[in-house]
């Protein structure tokens, strides 16, 4: 038996109590409030609900350039990037990524990864030593679904995408894709699919929403990838009213891959309150990919990132919500619990 001392902040409203976790066989025991001198500030672990970690092969080389240009298949900068890689160095690389993305307090990772079977290979090798989970969303034919998680497809104007949805309906996988990136073109095509999950809808209107509502799509959002590309600003007050919203980084070419900028970005610039925020970078993606984690609540599985609440950046502050969101860094984790 294990025990966390500090300030908790428990269960999906991430109340914040004075106590401890108490964590046996890496699930939590019990949440009990206790007299502690501990400064700490214990959250559930982020799951970071977007990423391309393949593009840690091609970090800040888009500089300038437009959506198509960067990341668009097949001839965009990132694929011609990724095409050249050597292959252990695209492990190597990605990796390090991983590595980086625990010492910021993420768990795991819902990730769109390139290159069909042989890149959904290439993910679960660079994953192996390192305790960041990616659950991934493959590309190509329909086959990648014998090692990838779930198929992520880039897009409904991209190309016919209905084999890959039958075969994800027929094994009981998720299938993800982008849509309302650079215009809104493509939701209402992507919504036809009926999909699990859908990334962007930056030019979401009214109609989308709607539908998004009664169909219970869930949608993870990125606004700093969306800021550096230039496609606009999601509607995320407005997907927040209408189902449940996951923040992710998106591609690594184009930012850090830290849930603590993410959060950071999204609760100064939107009209969000910090708790959702919060939820956003933990118990939304969790639900997403089906993980038990993104909650402290008895029962669920132990995966808790320890804060110093002592650390010179977050020492005094009043609220301990508003200081996980909007002013910790990485410096301020203590330790990652898996
Ligand atoms: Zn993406």
């Amino acid at each position: 038996m294990k025990e966390i001392a500090g300030t908790v902040l428990v269960g999906r409203s991430f109340e914040p109590i004075r106590g401890r976790v108490v964590i046996e066989d890496g699930r939590i025991e019990a949440i009990e409030e206790a007299e502690t001198a501990s400064t700490d500030v214990v959250l559930p672990a982020f799951v970071n609900a977007h990423t391309h970690l393949g593009d840690s092969v091609a970090k800040e080389a888009a500089v300038g350039l437009s959506l198509d240009e960067a990341v668009a298949p097949p001839d965009s900068l990132k694929h011609r990037q990724l095409a050249a890689a050597d292959r252990s160095d695209l492990v190597t690389a990605m990796r390090r990524t991983l590595r980086y993305m625990q010492r910021t307090g993420t768990i795991a990772c819902l990730d769109f990864r390139e290159s069909g079977t042989a890149g959904a290979r290439a993910l679960r090798e660079a994953a192996r030593p390192v305790d960041v989970d990616p659950f991934i969303f493959g590309s190509g034919a329909e086959s990648v679904l014998d090692v990838a998680d779930g198929y992520g497809a880039s897009g409904a104007n991209d190309d016919d995408f209905s084999e890959q949805r039958a075969a994800c309906e027929e094994r009981d996988a998720p299938f993800a894709i982008h849509a309302g990136e650079p215009d809104a073109t493509d939701i209402h095509p992507a919504l036809d699919l009926e999909p699990e999950l859908l990334v962007h809808m930056v030019h979401a209107e009214q109609e989308h929403l709607d539908r998004v509502a009664e169909q219970s799509v869930p949608v993870a959002v990125c606004p700093r990838a969306n800021t550096v590309l230039e496609v606009g600003t999601p509607p995320i007050r407005e997907l927040l009213d209408h189902t449940t919203v996951a923040l992710g980084t998106d591609n690594v070419m184009l930012n850090s891959p830290s849930m603590f900028r993410e959060m950071a970005y999204t609760a100064k610039r939107f009209d969000v309150t910090a708790r959702e925020v919060l939820r956003m970078a933990t118990t939304a993606g969790a639900e997403l990919a089906g993980l038990d984690c993104g909650v402290i609540a008895p029962g669920r599985r132990a995966a808790l990132t320890v804060l110093d609440g002592d650390s010179d950046n977050l020492a005094g502050a009043v609220d301990p919500i508003r200081a996980v969101v909007r002013r910790a860094t990485g410096l301020d984790v203590k330790r990652v619990v898996v």
